[in-house]
C-alpha cells in the first residue's frame, strides 16, 4: 500500500484546451513542479460551473487536482492573474500564443519543468505590461532554445571553431550556429546573416531583458534577427509552427 496522496495543489498555466463529452474538457497545463500535464475538467461546459471562469488559455491559475486513473481531475480552480491587456490586443495575444505553442513544442509531459515554468510566466506578464511583442518573444526563443539544449553558437564558427570577426556571416541550420565565410564554401543548409543582426543576436543571447528592453533597434534588423531565428526553430522542429502562420496572417492585416 502506498502513501500516495488522493489530491495535489499547483499553480499552472493554461496552454491548451479540448473539449470531450458532453460537458467536460481536457486542459494541458504547465506546471513549476510537474511539469507539462494533460488534466480533466468535468461539467466545465455546463452554465452552472463555477470553475470556468478560471480556466480560460491564458490564466495563471492555482489548482486543485486529484489523481484520476488515466487523467488527472480539476477540482478546484482559482485564476491569479489573466493578463487583460494581452487579451485586448490581437498582436500580444497573437504573441503569446506562439510562445506558448513553443514551449509546448519543446516540452515533454511529466518533465519538470520549474525554469520553464518561470520563464513562460514572465514572457506573459512582461508581456502584459506593455512589452514589444516581437522583441520579447525572440528574446524567449533564445531563452527557451538554451534551455532546450540547442542554444546556437554566435561567437565561434561552427566548423573551424575560429572565432567570429565583424563581418557578414552565415547561419547553418544544420549545425545551429555560425559560419564564418571560408568555411561557408564547404556547406550547404546555410542562409547569410549580417553584422548588426549578428550582434544583436548574441546580445540577446547575454543580457538580462531589462538591457534588451532598452535597445534602439531598426526595423531592418529586427526583421533579419526574427528570420534566422525563425528558420532554426523550423528546422529544429522539422515542421513549421502554426502560430507562425497566425503572426504572418496578422501582419498581413495590419498593412
Ligand atoms: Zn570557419
Amino acid at each position: 500500500m502506498t502513501n500516495r496522496a488522493r489530491t495535489y495543489k499547483t499553480e499552472a498555466i493554461v496552454m491548451r484546451r479540448t473539449d470531450v463529452g458532453e460537458a467536460d474538457r481536457v486542459l494541458t497545463l504547465l506546471t513549476p513542479e510537474h511539469g507539462k500535464l494533460r488534466a480533466i475538467a468535468k461539467g466545465i461546459r455546463k452554465p452552472v460551473s463555477r470553475k470556468a471562469g478560471h480556466l480560460e488559455l491564458l490564466t495563471r491559475v492555482d489548482l486543485l487536482l486529484a489523481h484520476g486513473r488515466d487523467l488527472d481531475h480539476i477540482t478546484q480552480a482559482q485564476s491569479l492573474d489573466v493578463y487583460p491587456q494581452v487579451r485586448e490586443d490581437l498582436a500580444r495575444l497573437a504573441h503569446a500564443s506562439y510562445v506558448i505553442e513553443l514551449l509546448d513544442r519543446f516540452t515533454v509531459e511529466q518533465q519538470e519543468a520549474g525554469e520553464l515554468y518561470l520563464l513562460l510566466r514572465w514572457a506573459l506578464s512582461t508581456l502584459d505590461d506593455g512589452a514589444d511583442p516581437g522583441r520579447l518573444a525572440r528574446f524567449f526563443e533564445l531563452q527557451l532554445l538554451a534551455h532546450a539544449g540547442y542554444q546556437p553558437e554566435l561567437r565561434r564558427c561552427t566548423v573551424c571553431r575560429r572565432e567570429i570577426v565583424a563581418e557578414d556571416q552565415f547561419f547553418s541550420l544544420l549545425d545551429g550556429g555560425v559560419v564564418c565565410p571560408r568555411c561557408a564554401e564547404t556547406r550547404s543548409g546555410l542562409i547569410a546573416i549580417g553584422v548588426e543582426p549578428l550582434k544583436f543576436l548574441r546580445y540577446f543571447q547575454a543580457q538580462p531583458w531589462s538591457k534588451v528592453a532598452g535597445l534602439k533597434l531598426s526595423q531592418g534588423v529586427v526583421s533579419e534577427m526574427e528570420y534566422v531565428l525563425q528558420r532554426y526553430l523550423v528546422a529544429l522542429l522539422e515542421r513549421q509552427l502554426k502560430s507562425v502562420e497566425f503572426l504572418k496572417l496578422i501582419r498581413r492585416q495590419a498593412q
